[in-house]
């Protein structure tokens, strides 16, 4: 008996994990992804009921200040099994969203903007007149994919992301949403797995959902540090006498230790000359770059020390260069940003009509859930411990550990899932919400009555 038998209490203890563990045997559902499985997940898991409330931000309540056409103005699409791609659908309300999503079994969900008027009656508008149909309102997203950061890894490439190469998406999160918190003053932002290889951020605020293209556009090159492309071994410049606060705050906060105590030795990044020759070239001093190069091609050292004796020297040399200034210091930290800053898909953050995958949604080549991340333990969460289709399915058929709600979610590995989604994001985004229609609502009073008043 081992010691969590004997503090389980013994014997009885041990009869019902058997049990248990038999029950997950015999109904264990062969691991994959199908239109099968899909359908299950859409009849009894996925959260209908917290999408809607999410995407209704408070206008389906019963203040007089709500604006019932809200939701009924959202763009989502479809991708189904054979690639038809839906666009333009939308729904009135949760059962329509519902059966929507039930009938057609979308292999992807994608959620865009609010228009001016119902997406699906478009054409009715297109002749002119008022009612032109465009977008009013779009969460301002995020999109950070891994096989962006190639040329920063080693471990694996393209699509591929194990867990020595995730902390990258980590040190994302963790940047990108203390500036979106601090600098821009963002509360409501949700971070969520992309079900592969990255992560999105959805940024929920009123005035984050109002932004214009340009407006947008303007926070993202706040974002900005990389002005190298493809064939230039330099992909970040940090240029100016003093770098940017929020620049000074990522690396002391965030990026020098994930790149000092993680990412050095694990991606192996002065390991041998073809590595190290990819970080001299980006030292602009001949002297500085042979020097290193003359001493770390005549010393070999053991493989585990390699990567941080080689930085260590690089540091010593680049800083002891007093007589040839900023610059060169300046080369330290851009070797950092090059390997950890966060690389974002620009494009998708700038227009208000770029569609994004929706959350709880199941990526059809891993059969993972697009669950939620925590951005204040992001450093815990494990792509590879995210739920998967066929793992959800076995554990409803187990019922073995059924939670106390209607919900079969509830009984699944995906409840806590669903439980953060609702509990931090969706109800204090959906105080803030009341609150601000009753605050345009009472304005609106005033303005009438003192109107009238003339
Ligand atoms: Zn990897």
């Amino acid at each position: 008996m081992n010691r969590e038998e004997v503090e389980n209490g013994g014997d009885d203890m041990l009869i019902d994990r058997d049990e248990i563990e038999q029950r997950r045997l015999e109904n264990a559902v062969p691991e994959g992804f199908n239109a099968d499985y899909l359908k299950a997940y859409y009849g009894k898991i996925f959260p209908y009921v917290d999408m809607f409330k999410w995407l209704s931000y408070g206008n389906d309540g019963k203040h007089p200040g709500c604006d019932h056409s809200y939701f009924g103005r959202r763009e989502f699409s479809f991708t189904l099994d054979n690639d038809i791609y839906l666009r333009f659908q939308s729904f009135n309300s949760v059962s329509e969203l519902e059966n929507a999503i039930k009938e057609k079994c979308p292999f992807k969900i994608d959620i865009g903007p609010v228009y001016s008027v119902d997406p699906s009656k478009r054409h009715a508008y297109s002749q002119g007149g008022d009612n032109i149909f465009t977008p009013v309102e779009k969460e301002l997203v995020f999109d950070i994919d891994i096989s962006d950061y190639d040329d920063a890894r080693y471990c694996c490439s393209g699509a591929d992301v194990c867990l020595e190469c995730w902390p990258l998406m980590t040190i994302a999160i963790k940047v990108i949403d203390t500036a979106l918190r601090d600098d821009f003053g963002f509360s409501h932002i949700l971070w969520v797995y992309s079900g592969r290889r990255g992560v999105h951020c959805w940024v929920c605020d009123g005035k984050a959902r109002r932004l214009n293209n340009e407006q947008r556009a303007a926070i993202v090159d706040y974002f900005r540090v990389y002005k190298g492309n493809e064939n230039s071994s330099k992909k970040v410049s940090l240029v100016g006498p003093a770098l940017h606060p929020f620049l000074v705050r990522s690396h002391t906060e965030v990026l020098k230790d994930y790149f000092e105590k993680r990412l050095l030795s694990s991606q192996n990044l002065f390991l041998n000359e073809e590595r190290f020759e990819k970080i001299l070239e980006m030292i602009p001093d001949e002297s500085v770059t042979s020097e290193l190069r003359g001493r770390w091609l005549s010393n070999k050292r053991s493989r585990e020390e390699i990567n941080v004796a080689r930085w260590d020297q690089l540091k010593n040399l680049l800083q002891s260069n007093k007589q040839k200034g900023q610059g060169l210091r300046r080369c330290i930290e851009e070797i950092v940003f090059t390997f950890t800053y966060p690389r974002l898909d620009m494009e998708v953050s700038k227009h208000m009509n770029h569609l994004l995958k929706a959350p709880f949604c199941v990526h059809p080549k891993t059969g993972r859930v697009c669950v939620p991340i925590n951005p204040k333990n992001c450093e815990e969460f494990n792509p590879s411990a995210v739920p998967i289709l066929s793992q959800l399915l076995g554990e409803l058929n187990t019922g073995g550990f059924k939670g106390e709600g209607d919900n079969e979610w509830d009984g699944t590995s995906l409840g806590d899932c669903v439980r953060y989604f609702r509990e931090s994001f969706l109800q204090p985004l959906l105080k803030s919400c009341k609150e601000e229609i009753e605050t345009s609502y009472n304005a609106k009073v005033q303005q009438s009555r003192n109107s009238i008043s003339w």
